[in-house]
């Protein structure tokens, strides 16, 4: 490795860092150069044993972010200053304190922005990319943190060469999906263009080679060609006493590239492969009339095409571009396009709006304000002439969700009304179960608050915390609730375990037989649905144990003193009705083993049925049809068990369900009837049996259907089949 010669490195940057207070020597008042020759201190001196890829040292880097920010983009001294800071907070000790005491609140604001947003462009899912496209709507609070984060983009494109492969093609990759639209949305021809050629190179660089030979191959043809066209008029402008400019340039690489593929023609029949550009010379008030009389010129001269002319001079396109377009019969036959503009909007095409202003006699600073305005107006409206920024981007303006970040610029989207506990649980739930409060944009905040697009959340836990009940009434997010729910569930089963100490202790103290069914017994007497909550409720001290004394033993039964069965017990109608007509409801069917609930197996319910749920000592919740044998017996001895359920509308999910088939013995029979159930109606047979007796045959069939009115269909079908007599569902087991 060659030694490095620090000391020709150190007038290396100094001599980048004259060239940018060069290019800006007009801009800038003393004190804003002071602050930019700040901004440089601090920023060598963070970055000051970094390199970059290239080995290069790494402030070579801001130093040329900001020259593009300044002569590219046209932008003034503050973005100087945050374009030359852009990555020290996010690579170097310096804090946003430290940025927000030396250089204020402004530039604070921007490089926060710029840390933020990189988390977010540095993800690589296309996810990701959908949400940076939301998030634009968020930070378009600043324009200029996009515009330095675009001159910080092209500046890594430009020296994408000493990155790895892989590296390479993300990064180019994310610049035409992204950035590039990006830079076009905001007017910035130049650097669009040359992002889509640099990404292009990277991603398809044999094709890029491809085009920029032939482009080069035919470079005098072209010239020879644009020299003919422009002759003739350039002798009547000049008459007609125009200062002007006309220019045939080549159209870029990669647009030439996108037309090959869009009409599937190889580079040779591209006809508009450049385009004459006439650049007027105008006094303000003769802009419009100017380009006008030179149209008039033009084709006088040369036929146009009547369908190809665009006045973007009257009506500017949303990104501020004005022009007029039109495409003329010229020489040997050739369509030739020609832009007729104006100097001020030529600039303004290929710069963006930032070079408008320069025209407006104003302070830097507030011109660029206005321009900012602007933009963000038009960031911000979906409707007026903005319409095709929303087509450009296709963003929506998501009124139902909200774009926060993580203390280290990853970006969440919740839904809107969420609240810092959601956001806790969003990043696990370790931290949400710990969570004590939070700072939101670093200020101190309770788990409550509800955030807004934007908001950087920091979480604040303890190992003490504990969730709590009221939480659910906390967070709207179905991950946050369910997860209280859980840890609350393990909450009460620690808490339960310990009140089964005391229980047995008490029990065993009164030599009280509290098994089987003896349970039930004790849990009627307590109105406690399972022995989860009554050793849950005895552990917290709701539950007086002492009642237990009062309990009759009657061999190895007890009674409770005050349970009376058929007192508690209600006409089965009423409960069937009770269970049919209620809206809160079970809901059972999906996420089956979510909830803590059984199908039973007496009688296999499935979708369709009348259902109800039994809450059993410790099985959790069982499912019965209605009109399960056993459904009498549970209904009428313990109604204050039953739950009220149904069947969600879809069920991915196959059920259990037995179907009882009589028939004539014949051969083939069994043939016919599997055949009937797994080939015609794709049916899985979990079990078949059939036994044979004098001629007849007696079989039962388990099967896994979706719901009722599929095990209709199947026990119709199957009534169709040669010698079977009877088919029907079995009901119980
Ligand atoms: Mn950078």
């Amino acid at each position: 490795m060659q030694a490095i010669d620090l000391e020709l490195e150190r007038k290396e940057i100094l001599r980048r860092y004259r060239k940018l207070l060069y290019s800006i020597r007009h801009q800038i008042s003393k004190a804003e150069r002071k602050q930019i020759r700040l901004a440089f201190n601090l920023s060598l001196e963070a970055h000051k044993d970094m390199r970059r890829k290239s080995g290069e040292p790494y402030i070579y880097h801001p130093i040329a972010v900001a020259q593009i920010a300044a002569e590219e983009i046209g932008l003034g001294p503050t973005s100087i200053v945050a374009a030359l800071l852009h990555d020290v907070v996010e690579d170097t000790d310096t804090t946003l304190e430290d940025i927000e005491r030396q250089f204020g609140k402004t530039i604070a604001k921007i490089i926060d922005g710029l840390t933020k947003i990189s988390g977010v462009f540095d993800q690589t899912s296309s996810l990701q990319a959908e949400n940076f496209r939301k998030m634009l709507l968020t930070l378009s609070d600043d324009v200029r943190v996009i515009l330095i984060k675009l001159a910080d983009r092209l500046h890594n494109m430009r020296t994408l060469d000493s990155m790895p492969r892989d590296k390479q093609l993300k990064i180019a990759s994310e610049t035409i999906y992204l950035y590039a639209p990006l830079g076009h949305r905001l007017g910035l021809y130049n650097v669009k263009t040359e992002l889509e050629d640099l990404s292009l190179k990277y991603t398809d660089p044999e094709v890029y080679t491809s085009i920029a030979e032939k482009l080069e191959k035919t470079k005098e043809d072209r010239n020879k060609f644009i020299k003919e066209f422009s002759t003739p008029i350039k002798e009547m402008l000049a008459e007609d006493k125009f200062k002007f400019q006309i220019k045939g340039r080549p159209k870029s690489i990669y647009s030439i590239w996108s037309k090959m593929k869009k009409q599937s023609v190889p580079f040779e029949e591209i006809y508009d492969i450049f385009a004459i550009r006439i650049i007027i010379d105008a006094e303000p008030d003769d802009e419009k009339s100017d380009c006008w009389r030179a149209y008039s010129i033009v084709t006088d001269h040369y036929h146009p095409n009547p369908d190809r002319l665009r006045d973007w001079i009257s009506t500017p396109k949303a990104n501020g571009y004005e022009s007029l377009h039109t495409t003329v019969m010229g020489p040997e036959g050739k369509w030739v396009e020609v832009q007729i503009r104006t100097v001020r909007m030529n600039e303004i095409a290929e710069k963006g709006y930032a070079a408008h202003w320069k025209y407006k006699e104003q302070s830097a600073e507030t011109a660029l304000d206005e321009w900012l305005a602007k933009i963000r107006e038009a960031l911000e409206n979906p409707d007026s002439n903005a319409m095709d920024f929303i087509d450009d981007f296709k963003l929506n303006l998501f009124s139902e969700e909200i774009f926060v970040f993580t203390p280290k610029g990853e970006l969440k989207t919740l839904p809107v009304n969420a609240t810092a506990l959601d956001f806790a649980f969003d990043i696990h739930s370790d931290i949400g179960t710990r969570c004590i409060g939070a700072k939101v944009n670093h200020k101190l905040v309770p788990l409550s608050h509800t955030l807004n697009s934007g908001d950087q959340v920091e979480i604040i836990t303890s190992s003490k915390q504990a969730p709590k009940e009221d939480w659910l009434k906390m967070v709207v997010t179905a991950r946050a609730k369910s997860r209280i729910k859980d840890a609350l569930k393990e909450e009460k089963r620690k808490l339960a375990e310990e009140g089964q100490e005391i229980f047995d202790r008490k029990v065993k103290g009164l030599k009280l037989p509290v098994q089987g069914d003896n349970m039930n017994e004790v849990l009627a007497h307590y109105k406690v649905m399972n022995t989860l909550e009554l050793f849950y409720r005895v552990a917290i001290g709701i539950i007086d144990l002492d009642e237990l004394k009062e309990f009759k033993v009657d061999g190895d039964k007890i009674k409770s003193p005050n349970v009376n069965t058929s007192k508690s017990a209600q006409s089965l109608e009423q409960i069937v009705k009770d269970v049919r007509g209620s809206a809160d409801n079970l809901v059972i069917g999906d996420n089956l083993d979510k909830i803590d609930y059984k199908l039973s197996s007496c009688c296999n319910p499935i979708p369709g049925d009348d259902v109800f749920g039994f809450i059993t000592v410790d099985e959790g919740i069982k499912i019965h049809r209605v009109n399960c044998p056993n459904a009498i017996k549970l209904m009428s001895n313990y109604a204050y068990r039953i739950v009220k359920a149904k069947w969600t509308g879809q069920n991915p999910i196959a059920f259990q369900a037995g179907i009882k088939l009589t028939g004539i013995d014949e051969v083939g029979v069994v043939n016919n009837i599997t055949k009937v159930i797994s080939t015609d109606l794709k049916v899985n047979i979990r079990s078949i049996n059939i036994e044979s007796n004098d001629g007849m045959f007696e079989g039962t069939i388990i099967l896994f259907v979706h719901d009722t009115k599929h095990l209709d269909t199947l026990t119709s079908r199957l009534k169709k089949v040669k010698g079977i007599l009877t088919a029907s569902r079995i009901n119980h087991t």
